[in-house]
């Protein structure tokens, strides 16, 4: 038998059980050290920055294939962040949903919802669990490592230490 098809789509890429709940217990080990830190970034690299980063090339900039850009051999951590269900709504609404379900893909979550998920309403019990596992996938969930390739030019962008850096060669600015 094969395993049926999850009826309930499933918003989370990766859970990870070590998530720093507590930013005054001081970091244990070398790898908590660094994420730790990473929470005073404001530059971190999360799952939402892919819906308002494109290519950088010129003549891309036309280009229906410069958006999203492709994400490939991504590490990927969660962090706990303050959770603000008016914030996700606000959001989704400026989300290009298509995108989030490509990315999602990309990074190895295959059971989005193909339509956006609207009228979300923080009040409503069933709302709030999806408003919670789109702040995880959201804003919580951030690629590490990584790159971004461009399906139209096939530039490879480089995402480390969660800083993507979108600096391009003279010859492509
Ligand atoms: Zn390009």
């Amino acid at each position: 038998m094969r395993t049926a098809v999850p009826a309930v789509p499933q918003y989370i890429i990766w859970r990870d059980e070590r998530k720093i709940s507590n930013r005054n217990t001081p970091p244990t080990t070398q790898t908590q050290t660094q994420i730790a830190h990473k929470k005073y970034n404001t530059r971190n690299m999360k799952f939402i920055t892919t819906n308002f980063v494109k290519c950088a090339v010129k003549t891309c900039d036309s280009s229906v294939d410069a958006f999203p850009l492709q994400y490939s051999d991504c590490q990927i951590v969660q962090e706990e962040l303050e959770y603000n269900p008016e914030f996700i709504v606000h959001m989704l609404e400026r989300l290009e949903w298509n995108a989030v379900v490509k990315v999602a893909r990309d990074l190895g979550n295959e059971s989005l919802p193909p339509v956006k998920p609207e009228g979300l309403d923080p009040i409503m019990e069933d709302d709030q669990v999806i408003l919670r596992d789109l702040h995880t996938l959201l804003v919580e969930t951030q690629i590490v490592e990584g790159k971004m390739v461009c399906r139209n030019c096939e530039h490879i962008y480089f995402i480390k230490n969660s800083i993507p850096n979108f600096l391009l060669p003279p010859h492509l600015c």
